[in-house]
């Protein structure tokens, strides 16, 4: 009964491995989870602190559409402080983001409409793209390019249907950072060929090498570009809902009016909270990226030792994406790790074809867990 639209989205190929999680756990196994992309710490004190004080003090209504005036003035200066983006409160709308990308997808695509984006990618651009009657064109990557996108690769893909690119750096599901100079190359494309570019940066904190670069900072690219951020990642907020687009004013607007159809605007008491996340104390957060980053050199430093498993050393975010050696697909692979050493990580081919032979571990787990999960793999591999 459901619509061709819906019937077009694929359901997500994490699904089966949950499913299968879900029955072990049943049955009594301890599954040790590397396949959740959220962090393991608990929002900071401050922030909770701030939004029990909205609470207390009753702010519980509707809020404008856009966000508070103070959120959106938070969020416009971290954006030209952080992201050298020169830009002002009017230039925000805040909104969970994924509703960001979703909204975005269906305020710009229409049918027949191409998407360039990179396999793998993280796989909800892929439903937004089609839930919007458009096509995704995958830009694939590598080991070898260390799994960012070449403007090469992305060129040879532009065709006068494209209408937007996707850039995600740092990447779920790989951790890969793009250089400045592939975004300046990229940015020359869109001006090219007159394309969107959709920026999800919302590990933009969470990197080790390289500094990050918005896209949207580049000259003539302001217009053309919608900046997708939000506190789920950097902060330990994924429960909140809490982003935002950066945008021209014309886009914001013309967004605003899918999202006064839809979410009206977001959760009021939680607003307030995420200037303090903004404004408040940054010791916090810095404190859960230096013990991302530990965790990071811990789990590709046992990878290395596994015989029969190799990765790119990630550059951000907080996953990996070992290589392995065995003949089976990345679905069996995953099963198998299941099944046989009780531990869960996402196979790679759910993030897109060359996503294949490699599986996503999501390093937002203890150093004892990660310890405790890289032994069980090695023993699943040797009985391969
Ligand atoms: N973009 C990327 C690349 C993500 O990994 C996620 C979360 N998995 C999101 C956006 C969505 O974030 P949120 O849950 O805050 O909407």
């Amino acid at each position: 009964m459901v619509s061709k639209r819906l019937q077009s989205v694929p359901v997500s190929g994490t699904v089966k491995i949950s499913n299968v999680v879900a029955q072990l756990r049943q049955e009594g196994a301890e599954i040790l989870s590397f396949s959740m992309g959220e962090p393991d710490f608990s929002t900071p004190d401050n922030i909770i602190d701030s939004c029990i004080a909205s609470l207390e003090d009753k702010f519980t209504q509707y809020t404008p559409s856009l966000g508070i005036p103070e959120l959106r003035e938070a969020i416009a200066r971290k954006t030209r402080e952080d992201n050298r983006i020169d830009c002002r409160a009017s230039n925000v709308l805040v909104t969970p983001t994924k509703h960001a990308i979703f909204m975005a997808a269906l305020a710009y695509l229409d049918p027949g409409d191409e998407v360039l984006l990179s396999d793998p990618s993280w796989v909800t651009y892929e439903a937004c793209i089609r839930l919007a009657g458009a096509w995704p064109v995958y830009v694939p990557t590598s080991d070898e390019t260390a799994f960012t996108m070449t403007p090469e690769s992305v060129l040879e893909r532009v065709t006068s249907r494209t209408r937007m690119i996707i850039l995600n750096s740092p990447s779920n599901p790989t951790g890969s950072v793009m250089s400045e100079e592939d975004i300046r190359a990229i940015a020359d494309i869109a001006r090219d060929h007159d394309i969107i570019v959709l920026s999800d940066e919302i590990y933009e904190k969470i990197i080790y090498e390289g500094e990050h670069f918005s896209i949207a900072s580049l000259d003539g690219m302001f217009d053309r570009t919608l900046t997708i951020n939000g506190l789920s990642k950097t902060y330990a907020m994924t429960g909140w809902r809490l982003g935002w687009i950066v945008a021209s004013e014309e886009n914001i607007n013309a967004i605003n009016r899918l999202q006064t159809h839809s979410v009206t605007c977001c959760t009021s008491f939680t607003q307030p909270a995420a200037v303090e996340a903004l404004q408040g104390p940054q010791d916090e957060m810095r404190r859960m990226v230096a013990e991302f980053r530990h965790r990071r050199d811990l789990v590709c430093d046992l990878i290395e030792d596994t015989k029969g498993l190799d990765c790119v050393r990630p550059k951000g975010a907080f996953y990996v994406f070992p290589r392995y050696e065995a003949d089976m697909s990345s679905e069996d692979f995953a099963t198998h790790l299941l099944k046989e050493a009780h531990v869960a990580v996402t196979p790679g081919g759910a993030f897109g074809p060359c996503g294949e032979r490699h599986f996503r571990l999501s390093y937002a787990a203890s150093e004892e867990h990660i310890k405790e999960g890289m032994a069980r793999i090695d023993d699943a591999i040797r009985r391969l």
